[in-house]
Parts: structure tokens; sequence; C-alpha cells
């Protein structure tokens, strides 16, 4: 491979595009973040997305660097094979074939990707899951998902929706799930199901609202409410994690998002009832991401270099 190599990296999100120059082995170049302003509308976030990927294209160049390809994350519905944006709550997307709109801009092969499979890709290559082969990312913040990642390749399901671990029933009686159904997964241990369920509970002691980073905070500190919201949420994680090993069988499970910031208050005890619930499956193990927020970028760095055939990663070593 040539020197000089460079692919456009663009995470998009409700809020914020992060975007990179990536060299093949993963070494970031250049990196900048632009807000997404999605209540422009979807044609103005896609003028925005095609500048900022022409803009990097451009800064490259003027480096002495050779962009080689393009990769984008977007949430929603994606249809990886087609390169079509299907659907976004948050972005507004409606079949918008992101894919070939770049292609025609920039005159570079294009990959569009999911951001959760994206970072959870960057994740098992380049971050906590990094030579374990089998891994199981799970991004838990406003809602969850997760990515299953063999061998370095994400699976995308027949229809673009493979992951959507969220929607796991762990609880039948439980609250209604943002998909209509109650019980789901992520209406029960998100880090917005926590804080809803907290302020639920502690309605009477007239508290302000209170995020899920402070009711581990507050269990932490021997507060009884947050202690039991806290062990809830851990019972039902541990229940869809191990729906998640009966399924896939992983090596290592990577915890993500916001919630994951809870670090060992989080990890701890959750490994402690994801043992209680394993029979004959052999227990993964349980790690926090080691990305952060990059972990999209990366990984739709890694879907070009993928998409151009560039493999050459340091998950090799
Ligand atoms: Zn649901």
């Amino acid at each position: 491979m040539s020197d000089g190599q460079v692919v456009v990296a663009l995470d998009v999100g409700g809020t914020g595009m992060k975007c990179a120059l990536v060299r093949p082995d993963g070494v970031v170049v250049r990196t900048e973040r632009h807000p997404t302003d999605a209540a422009r509308g979807p044609a103005a976030v896609v003028g925005t997305i095609l500048d900022v990927a022409g803009g990097l294209a451009d800064k490259a160049r003027a480096d002495g660097l050779t962009p080689i390809a393009v990769g984008i994350a977007v949430p929603g519905v994606v249809d990886e094979a087609r390169g079509v944006a299907v659907w976004s709550a948050n972005v507004g997307f409606r079949d918008v074939p992101l894919r070939d709109l770049t292609v025609r801009r920039l005159g570079l092969p294009t990959a569009l990707g999911h951001d959760v499979r994206v970072g959870g890709l960057a994740e098992a290559r380049l971050g906590a899951g990094r030579g374990t082969g089998h891994v199981l990312f799970v991004a838990i913040g406003t809602g969850i998902a997760a990515a299953h990642v063999v061998d370095g390749t994400a699976a995308v399901g027949a229809h673009g929706a493979a992951g959507e671990i969220g929607h796991i029933l762990v609880r039948p009686d439980g609250p209604r799930c943002g998909c209509g159904r109650p019980g789901c997964l992520e209406a029960v241990a998100s880090a917005a199901a926590i804080g809803r369920r907290y302020a639920e509970l502690a309605r009477d002691t007239a508290d302000a609202p209170v995020t899920a980073a402070e009711v581990a905070e507050r269990a932490a500190a021997g507060e009884p409410l947050a202690g039991q919201v806290w062990q809830e949420a851990i019972e039902a994680l541990a229940d869809g994690l191990a729906s998640g090993q009966a399924l896939f069988d992983v090596a290592t499970m990577v915890l993500g998002g916001g919630l994951a910031q809870a670090g060992d208050r989080l990890l701890t005890p959750l490994r402690a009832a994801l043992h209680e619930r394993m029979t004959f499956h052999r227990e993964p193990q349980l790690v926090a991401a080691a990305l952060g927020d990059e972990a999209g970028c990366l990984g739709a760095a890694l879907l070009a270099l993928d998409a151009v055939g560039v493999r050459d990663h340091q998950e090799k070593r």
C-alpha cells in the first residue's frame, strides 16, 4: 500500500457529526466536529454531510495525503448493501441514497453503515474486544442496541436490523417500550428508563429529575431507593445479555453508551448477575468500551477501508 492514504470518516448523530481522516493502520490524522442541526430537515443535513466530507478530502490533499474512500455512519435503519439511510427518527432520513450521493459529489468509493454496528466493529477490531474473535458490543444510552461482530465483520441482518437487543422481552408486565410493546429490555434498563423509574418512585420525596448516572451514584452512596432501581436495571440487563449469550456464544461483551460510563458500578454487579444466569453456556468476558464516542467515526473508517479492500489494522498483532 502506498504512503499517505487516508479515508474520510463521518459519524452522523442527532445533534452532532464526528468526522476524521484515518490512515489504514487506524491512526487518526485529523478530527472535526460539526453540528447536525437536524431541525433544518434531511435535505439540509445531507448537504452538510457532503460539504464536510468534501472539505475533509480537500484538506487531506492539501496536506499531501490521498483520500481513497469515504465511510459514513448514520442512526436508524440502514440498508448497507444499497447504501441507503432508510429511516431515522432523530435525523429525519427517509430513503436517502447517501452512498450514491457521496460517490457523485466526491468521486470516491463510499460505504454507509449503521452507527451502533460500526461502533461495534471498531471496538471489536481496535478497542476493548480486540483479538477476541467473537464480540457482542452493547450500547446502552437513550435506547439499547447491539452489534454482533465475528472475525471483524458485523452482522447486518436480512433487513438491516440485526442487533436490536433492546427489544428483547425481559419483563412481560413491564413499562411500554417506544416500539409499542410492553417489557422490552430498553424500556426497563436503558439510561433513560432508569432515570424515569427513579423519578416515578421518588415522586413523593420531590427530587429534581435524576439521570441514570446519578442513580448509580446514589445507589453506591447507600440510598435504598436508588439501590433498588439500579439493581432492577442490572437484573434486566443480565437477562438481556444472557439471551445474547445463548444466541451468539461470544468471547467478549463490550458495554458502551452513556450508561457504561458508570464503570465498575455497572460492571461488577452485572458480571455477578450474568454469572448466576449461565448454565451450560460459557460466560463471556464483560468489559467497558475503550474508544468512547470516537467508536462510530473509527468504525465508519473501517467500513470505508473494507470497501476498498484495505485491511491493515492493528488487530493483526
Ligand atoms: Zn421495544
